[in-house]
């Protein structure tokens, strides 16, 4: 059974990638277009662009304001209400990484408030080592790998949401159905 949920935010529930690109002048950007695995966004701007920044640098360019203002994805809502049904909404959490840079945290509290359901308002983890929070029947969704990887490796169970730059590439365009295969498969489970 699954006891807990830990929803990533950035390019799970938000368009992360895409508001980034389009806040550094790439307007045209799409996320069919990613052309590296790596998962880091400033590497794929260097890619692109040839303008290679620092990963401090790169980040530097987003404030408090460009967090708070980052789309919803088109299936947010739905994946929460997936999510509740298998975890009463006191279990559902939101996890998300910041950038070492204190607008990204208070950001990212204004887009919680501004995006997210009230129940969600105090039930979030911010934390660059999300596999802290790993333990039996906890499962973290994540387009991440190196996240849903460790998270596992520390002996929690995890869902890498299928984007272009992880390994579950091959399920974009059937996300739900996909996150919904491994949620069955984890409640299941005796843990
Ligand atoms: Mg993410």
């Amino acid at each position: 059974m699954i006891k807990t949920i830990l929803l990533d935010v950035d390019d799970v529930l938000c368009d992360c990638t895409g508001a980034c690109m389009r806040h550094m002048g790439l307007f045209d950007w799409k996320r069919e277009d990613y052309i590296i695995e790596d998962r880091d966004i400033y590497r794929e701007f260097a890619n692109i662009t040839g303008i290679d920044f620092s990963p401090q640098r790169f980040w530097e360019h987003f404030k408090r304001e460009f967090w708070a203002g980052i789309e919803v994805t088109p299936w947010c809502y739905d994946l929460i209400d997936l999510c509740a049904k298998y975890v009463s909404p006191d279990n559902i959490a939101l996890c998300t990484s910041p950038t070492k840079c204190g607008d990204c945290l208070a950001g990212k509290l204004d887009w919680i408030e501004e995006n997210m359901p009230s129940w969600l308002h105090r039930q979030y983890l911010m934390t660059p080592r999300k596999h802290f929070c790993a333990a039996p029947g906890v499962v973290l969704i994540d387009d991440a790998s190196e996240n849903t990887m460790a998270f596992r490796g520390s002996g929690g169970y995890s869902i890498t949401f299928p984007q272009k730059w992880n390994h579950a590439r091959g399920r974009v365009g059937a996300e739900m159905e996909y996150v919904k295969g491994f949620l069955d498969f984890y409640n299941s489970c005796d843990f």
